[in-house]
């Protein structure tokens, strides 16, 4: 599977945050020992990329870096990190309608940031700059379902696309749990909360159903955000996935047999990289991992 991924994303750091450069680093590493995987270089998006999603003032605010946002810093050049985060996952996507599965392994994540608003670590929503850069493309995708199995609800790319008629949203996601909202359906919008401590078996059952959401649209292109922090032992979280959960909802989504790119959102325990690692053997070999957990 083609990976990007550039090092340069593991340059920014506000120490005692959960969104830690290890997450990459560690995973990028971890990938690395696969000879299947080939890795290229993540390159920033244009202006008018981020603009077909956010607002003017949005990204006038990221890049002068005037904005006091607890939970999403800013920080020495994270302007250029949002860019090239975002650059990364157009990569994906493009290279995904091309027929290639690909991953974006990237941070910051962007499925929180709304077209006004930087919140939840997300500057940049990247997954929904990806989306409408090839909705716009000549010969690009009709149709695109987002399916986003970050344990937070993605309330930014929601709100992008709330009512837009070529993309389908669907999220799986904690509820009680921030950021609050996709409690209910609408529109474009199916989301399915679920309850702190969910475990595998129920999960994969309403994933099914989600998944029949997705094929009833009847999507051209998957894009998947991919947060791990549904994992029963993420610092941030209280639900209850296993490892190989994860490998299980890769061989779920490449069973739609759609062409379909991944991006990182969140996912903050040590054990990022085997929960991204067993994705994507599920979604490319249709493999399960052992738990190999002590
Ligand atoms: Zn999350």
């Amino acid at each position: 599977m083609k990976i990007i991924y550039s090092p340069e994303c593991a340059g920014y750091e506000m120490p005692g945050h959960p969104e830690s450069p290890r997450r990459v680093l560690a995973s990028a590493e971890l990938l690395k020992q696969k000879p299947r995987h080939q890795f290229v270089a993540a390159q920033p998006c244009v202006e008018a990329d981020v603009l077909r999603a956010h607002s003017k003032r949005l990204l006038e605010t990221v890049r002068s870096g005037d904005f006091q946002e607890p939970d999403t810093p800013s920080l020495p050049g994270i302007f250029g990190h949002a860019l090239r985060s975002a650059g990364a996952a157009i990569h994906a996507a493009e290279l995904a309608w091309k027929g290639e599965p690909v991953f974006s392994l990237m941070r910051p994540p962007g499925h929180h940031a709304t077209k006004e608003q930087m919140m939840g670590f997300c500057y940049f929503n990247c997954i929904a700059i990806a989306v409408a850069r090839l909705l716009e493309a000549k010969d690009g995708p009709k149709r695109v379902a987002i399916m986003d199995f970050d344990c937070h609800h993605g309330n930014g790319t929601q709100d992008i696309f709330y009512k837009h008629e070529r993309v389908l949203y669907v999220s799986l996601h904690q509820y009680p749990c921030y950021p609050g909202t996709g409690l209910e359906s609408a529109f474009n919008a199916h989301n399915y909360p679920v309850a702190p401590h969910t475990e595998e078996k129920f999960y994969l059952e309403v994933f099914d159903k989600a998944l029949g959401e997705a094929r009833k649209f009847g999507p051209d292109l998957i894009a998947v955000s991919a947060g791990f922090d549904a994992y029963r032992r993420d610092p941030i979280t209280q639900m209850g996935l296993e490892i190989g959960t994860f490998a299980k909802l890769g061989q779920r989504l490449a069973a739609l047999k759609r062409p379909m790119f991944a991006v990182l959102e969140g996912g903050y325990s040590s054990k990022l990289p085997k929960c991204i690692d067993a994705f994507l053997d599920g979604w490319e070999l249709g493999v399960v991992p052992k738990e190999t957990e002590e």
